[in-house]
């Protein structure tokens, strides 16, 4: 008999790996989250007899993901973290959003527990799906001893949440950490860890306390050749309270962007910039140049924006 701690929260959102087509090799054309939890796990032999809470949240395609599921995410989460009887958590999603789910859940969701994201890039109607590999994976990642933080099993890798980057749109291989690397590799179901799990970075913003409908509102402008700055302009018009742009390289922008960036700025919207690069980020800073978040993804830098204006705010 296992113990109490062995018991591992499964929660699906959504994505390929729950996606099913019409025919078995059409590797595109499925619908995302068709599948609960348990039809999962049940897909898995491996984790037959296993002691596992599975719940569905959301069956969502992750490239329609809004705060509302967030929200409701992060309190579901905190709330299984914090029963004696979970040794981890196991969140299934899709790949498109998966690294914006991870930062906002590294920077707000206190997890000495293990809390473990996977995904897959073939929906499990495929004739060699990758999900139930990554699906064991997480789960027994979510138990491994010493383990902690936001955390993504993937294609035989453990990335941090805080690091994850989506590199390609339909290969097996999607996923990297940049410059950091994977924290560890799965060997024969054994983790082997190439560095320590990674610490905790709480955000001091009150997100479960505000509703997510009342969280800043902050988009995303590429600066581009020919951009224009009219863009921003019309986002100012209309409201916003935050800008990322995602800069050329090492997070150069566009005059033309600079100087709507300026006019934003004296509006009272805060303006920071990010890399569009793959990796990297963006390092240095120069007189007068916008602010930025250093690694993080243009993503990740407006769910920063985000919390960071409503930790302003409260
Ligand atoms: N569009 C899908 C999703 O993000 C893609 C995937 O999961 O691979 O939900």
């Amino acid at each position: 008999m296992q113990s109490e701690s062995r018991v591992v929260a499964l929660v699906a959102t959504g994505g390929t790996i729950a996606g099913t087509a019409a025919r078995g090799d059409d590797l595109v054309g499925y619908d995302a989250g068709a599948l609960s939890a348990e039809q999962l796990t049940a897909a898995v032999p491996a984790l037959a007899g296993e002691a596992l809470e599975t719940w569905t949240l959301a069956r969502l395609d992750s490239c329609d993901l809004g705060h509302a599921t967030w929200a409701l995410l992060l309190r579901e989460l905190q709330s299984r973290l914090a029963r004696p009887e979970f040794a981890g958590i196991v969140v299934t999603h899709g790949t498109d959003t998966l690294e914006e789910t991870a930062w906002f859940l590294h920077r707000t969701l206190a997890a000495p527990k293990p809390v473990v994201l996977t995904a897959a890039m073939r929906p499990a109607s495929a004739p060699s799906p990758d999900g139930p590999q990554n699906l064991l994976d997480a789960v027994r990642l979510a138990r491994e001893p010493g383990a902690r933080g936001v955390l993504v099993a993937f294609g035989g890798k453990v990335y941090a949440g805080s690091e994850l980057r989506k590199l390609h749109g339909w290969q097996l291989d999607a996923f990297s950490a940049g410059d950091a690397g994977a924290v560890a590799l799965v060997e024969d179901g054994a983790f082997r860890r190439l560095r320590d799990w990674p610490a905790p970075e709480l955000h001091p913003a009150p997100v479960g306390e505000v509703p997510p409908g009342r969280w800043p509102r902050v988009e995303i402008v590429t600066s581009h050749a020919g951009a224009s700055g009219r863009i921003v302009d019309a986002l100012v018009a209309d409201g916003v309270q935050g800008l990322v742009i995602a800069g050329t390289g090492n997070g150069t922008v566009h005059t033309a962007l600079r100087e709507a960036a300026a006019r934003a700025l004296a509006a009272g919207v805060a303006v920071v910039r990010a890399s569009r690069c793959l990796a990297g980020g963006v390092v240095g800073t120069t007189d007068g140049a916008l602010p930025h978040y250093g690694a993080a993804t243009p993503a990740q830098a407006r769910i920063e924006l985000m919390l960071d204006l409503l930790a302003r705010r409260a």
